[in-house]
């Protein structure tokens, strides 16, 4: 899955693809869009019942929100190991362009890498290019290159 080896390529970590197996939960109806703490409190006690110690990323189509934003592209939970990305708002027909197979990938790998970065300890970064950069709209997340700047790259890779 280009997506997953993307990500391994950015962060060095090596990543398993399996098909989710979470119940997923913290589906609000009234704002059609799913709680993205409650997401990562069934990933947590998943993860807890399976005795899964390595950290978890669940990639998901429905949009996700926090108490604080109205969306979040993607949250993450680094004690828990838990983590989360949405592809709903990364799609060029979510902003009412073309789709591109290669813009969605390219996203859901920046995306995934960062929540990833989270999970082995990074926070966020003022550089605009870098991956720990927090993206609040389309346009910033594809100004972000596919990589970290180099001040977090010593810190994740010391
Ligand atoms: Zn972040
Ligand atoms: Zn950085």
């Amino acid at each position: 899955m280009p997506v997953s080896r993307n990500i391994a390529a950015m962060t060095g970590v090596k990543a398993t693809v399996s098909e989710n197996n979470v119940r997923l939960t913290g589906y609000t109806g009234s704002k059609r869009q799913v709680d993205a703490a409650a997401l990562l409190d069934s990933i947590s006690s998943y993860k807890r019942r399976h005795e899964i110690t390595d950290p978890v990323l669940l990639v998901i189509g429905q949009d996700l929100f926090t108490p604080r934003h109205s969306f979040v592209f993607g949250l993450a939970r680094a004690p828990a190991g838990a983590a989360v990305v949405s592809a709903a708002r990364l799609g060029n027909e979510y902003y009412g362009r073309p789709a591109c197979d290669d813009d969605l990938i390219d996203r859901l790998s920046k995306e995934g890498a960062h929540e990833t970065g989270h999970l082995f300890g990074l926070d966020h970064c003022t550089d605009p290019e870098c991956i720990m950069y927090k993206p609040d709209t389309l346009a910033e997340l594809d100004g972000k290159k596919k990589m970290f700047c180099s001040a977090c790259r010593e810190k994740l890779f010391g």
